[in-house]
């Protein structure tokens, strides 16, 4: 009897071998064997964050989703050889002001798949996605901004960030009104967050910053917010800028995510990261990025150069770069270009919160990328994605090549999806995940964009698709194509 039982236990267990050997084979191989793919992306090592898959696999591309991961060969009409290169996620930036052609050739020379506005974000969501329909080399998706309704409800003749009202005076009932509806507006339309930058719009009220928190929790968006405060200057610190958030996220349910953690922490970035994880731990959805750089940019027009600046920010004149022309500002200078109007560099990121906020596993990569092609630019829009791979993962050794990735791909995804189911479709290289790829070379990816010289494209990138459409080619753009779609939440209105 005991022979019997051991004999169909044995049996049982076999079949369920040889079933669990076919369910791999099948998962892994959808198709036929003889299937032929659109693109094979041949040979490559496929990393990929969420399964911790890291193989040489070859990957199957049809009609612009990601069809088969296989160990053995696939045909396929048109073949990228992948050998010795990583295959990866596409990257997800979070945080690119940038959002016109040129901007898009260079993040998709850094890897990017997908280009989000998400801090100061529009006040006309569907004019917004419009005007890149089908125009687009990457993917895109924007937030409804704070910043621009505010400013079009208070009639702010700012550029871009506010020098007016806007910036200066607080709403009237009328006005707030009118700005709630713009917000709410927005959201219905799909845009994917609130955007928040009350650093400048210094005099929107607390209770202001609430009630749009409130907003966003109706809908399920996530609050990408350039907090208040920045630096060490009590009682106006970066930490009480963040406290003043994780208020608002905790009492009205909105998930937050706070912008370029360093240029609000500079030296206390550390605390600001123990804050962030300690709120987390006790059950808020909170979460942050950085970008991998010992200096901010801004516009020298915005409140963040009201008076008082140098004392809260630690920094003086000569800290600040002209993007236009490079020189140094002096108090002279200062005047006449803040007059004028205009995007600085700002040197006030210690090297040491740089390298801890980019080595972090919890912290995204995000390059808040500037408008504009100014010749003495910050470079982080052009080179952020590659600089951290091969400044911080291979020269550095400040983190490892996967929780790198992780940072760029699955977690802005993640970050993303409950608001915009498309998202769990990014981020992955996943059998039935969009083709959203970048294959580049781990000894050899750099960023050249430079302080000096920002205007240059990274190197070591080797193939980009995006939804299957290869945009970089051996290292190359390729000429007119334009498979980027939009990144949009599900309409509600
Ligand atoms: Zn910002």
């Amino acid at each position: 009897m005991r022979a019997i039982k051991n004999v169909i236990v044995t049996s049982a267990i076999a079949i369920l071998i040889a079933a669990l050997a076919l369910k791999a084979r099948t998962s892994t191989l959808p198709a036929a064997d003889d299937a032929t793919y659109d693109i094979v992306i041949a040979n490559g090592r496929v990393m990929d964050p969420e399964s911790g898959l890291d193989e040489i696999r070859n990957v199957g591309i049809t009609a612009g989703k990601i069809r088969a991961l296989s160990a053995t060969p696939l045909k396929a009409k048109t073949t990228l050889d992948a050998k010795g290169l990583v295959v990866a996620p596409g990257f997800i930036d979070l945080h690119e002001h940038g959002q016109a052609p040129r901007n898009y050739q260079f993040q998709a020379h850094d890897g990017v798949t997908t280009s989000l506005e998400l801090e100061v974000g529009t006040d006309n969501v569907d004019d917004w996605y419009a005007a890149r329909e089908n125009k687009s080399l990457i993917n895109y998706g924007v937030s409804v901004g704070h910043i621009p309704v505010r400013m079009q409800v208070m009639h702010d003749p700012g550029n871009f960030l506010p020098t007016g009202d806007a910036a200066h005076r607080e709403a009237t009932p009328q006005e707030l009104t009118e700005i709630k509806n713009g917000m709410r507006h927005g959201l219905e339309r799909g845009a994917l967050a609130v955007g928040l930058g009350i650093n400048y719009t210094a005099a929107a009220t607390h209770d202001e910053i609430v009630e749009l928190f409130r907003i966003a929790a109706a809908q399920n968006a996530p609050v990408h917010v350039h907090v208040r405060y920045a630096g060490m200057q009590e009682p106006s610190t970066g930490l009480v800028g963040i406290e003043e958030v994780i208020a608002a996220a905790a009492s009205t349910g909105a998930p937050l995510h706070i912008v370029h953690i360093t240029s609000v922490g500079l030296k206390n970035t550390p605390q600001l990261l123990a804050v962030i994880k300690g709120a987390q731990k006790h059950g808020l959805d909170v979460t942050t990025e950085c970008y991998p750089y010992i200096a901010a940019s801004t516009r020298l027009e915005s409140a963040i150069f009201d008076p008082g600046w140098q004392e809260r920010q630690g920094i003086t004149f000569k800290d600040l770069q002209w993007s236009a022309t490079g020189e140094r500002l002096t108090a002279e200078t200062f005047d006449k270009f803040r007059k004028q109007g205009g995007s600085v560099v700002i040197f006030s990121i210690p090297a040491e919160a740089a390298r801890a906020a980019v080595a972090d596993p919890m912290v995204m990569i995000a390059s808040d990328g500037i408008p504009g092609t100014d010749p003495r630019m910050h470079p982080r829009g052009q080179g952020t994605f590659s600089r951290v791979l091969g400044h911080y993962v291979r020269e550095e050794k400040a983190l490892d090549l996967m929780t790198a990735l992780r940072k760029m791909t699955l977690m802005p995804a993640q970050r993303l999806q409950n608001r915009a189911p498309a998202f769990k479709d990014k981020g992955r290289v996943r059998i039935g995940a969009d083709a959203d790829i970048t294959v580049f070379d781990s000894d050899r990816i750099i960023d050249k964009a430079t302080f000096e010289n920002p205007l240059q494209y990274s190197d070591g990138i080797q193939f980009v698709l995006v939804n299957g459409t290869p945009v970089l080619a051996n290292g190359q753009l390729v000429e007119s194509v334009f498979p980027g779609r939009p990144a949009r939440a599900p309409l509600s209105n």
